[in-house]
């Protein structure tokens, strides 16, 4: 009997040691990646802004040498990560940007004892996290570090599958998923401006009707700026889908976390009637945050048999002992 138990339990455990390692990992590359493209660009433009400052006398060309320039804006920019560790910043930019909302008093009525009832079972603090609601078209999202959003519509279902929903997001905010995207988001931030403003320069160099012989003297910095922007893009691209991969691997770790702390048949269930392209193709699947209803269903439901079978086999070893 006691083998039994052991052997299920380290099964549980190597799959769920492994799932979290690789996520962890792909987590930790897109980060990386994300973060050297942004400090790369932040430093370029700090030295070019001492450079440009130096040139008209603003500051004394000796003030400062380009590496130090270089190395104070990725300090600065660095130091502006901090402002994504403080909740009402984080309410104030995702309320401003996706249009979420506090609760109203009948929202509430449903959403907070949920939510409360949740975070007791599983330890954890329910008035440090947000509640907000989304009127947009959606299920529910993590954001931050401590914000959950619901959409209106969501409030309707019924009390187990509420929960189960609850769970999951709450799943991703204790494994940090929602914190990651966000820095990741801002991380890119700088790559991705630098790519629009030279596809914005490019554009405006080629030549017209009127100026065709002004257009043709452009035509080997054009040709220097497209690759440029064709070779900062294709890597750009890479690290994205990297980032789908990662989302598609958190989704996994939430589901499993609301299987353990949630009824898993009532999430499994609900996820299996969700119609999703994300499972058509290869090319649907890795352009997707979430992987298929369907396909995260059957993920839950080995999850739940395995913690099924520890639960069976440790009962059985205490009724031995007994
Ligand atoms: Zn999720």
């Amino acid at each position: 009997m006691d083998l039994q138990l052991v052997a299920h339990t380290a099964l549980d455990l190597i799959c769920r040691s492994a799932q979290t390692l690789w996520t962890i990992a792909i987590g930790a590359l897109v980060s990386l990646s994300y973060f050297l493209a942004g400090a790369l660009v932040v430093a370029t433009a700090g030295a070019a802004l001492n450079f440009a400052l130096a040139a008209v006398d603003i500051i004394s060309p000796a003030a400062l040498s380009a590496e130090d320039a270089a190395r104070l804006s990725v300090g600065v920019w660095l130091l502006l990560t901090l402002a994504a560790f403080i909740p009402s910043a984080q309410d104030a930019v995702f309320r401003l940007r996706t249009g979420i909302r506090a609760p109203t008093a009948a929202e509430n009525a449903a959403f907070e004892p949920a939510w409360a009832a949740l975070c007791t079972r599983v330890g954890v603090d329910a008035r440090t996290y947000l509640l907000r609601v989304s009127d947009k078209p959606g299920i529910a999202w993590a954001c931050g570090q401590r914000v959950v959003v619901v959409s209106a519509q969501t409030l309707d279902f019924r009390p187990a599958l509420l929960d189960a929903i609850l769970a999951h997001e709450l799943g991703h905010h204790r494994s940090a998923h929602a914190l990651q995207m966000l820095l990741n988001v801002y991380f890119a931030y700088p790559m991705r401006t630098l790519i629009s403003g030279l596809r914005v320069l490019l554009r405006s160099l080629r030549p017209t009707r009127y100026i065709v012989l002004i257009g043709l003297l452009f035509a080997p910095i054009r040709l220097a700026i497209w690759l440029l922007v064709t070779a900062l893009g294709a890597a750009l691209a890479i690290v994205d889908l990297l980032s789908l991969a990662y989302a598609r691997r958190c989704e996994f770790v939430a589901d499993r976390y609301a299987a353990t702390h949630a009824d898993p048949t009532v999430l499994a269930d609900y996820l299996e009637s969700l119609t999703s392209s994300s499972g058509r193709t290869i090319f649907d699947y890795i352009a997707t945050t979430h992987p298929s209803g369907p396909r995260r269903a059957r993920a839950i439901r080995r999850v739940s048999c395995r913690q099924r079978r520890i639960a069976r086999a440790r009962s059985q070893s205490s009724a031995a002992l007994a």
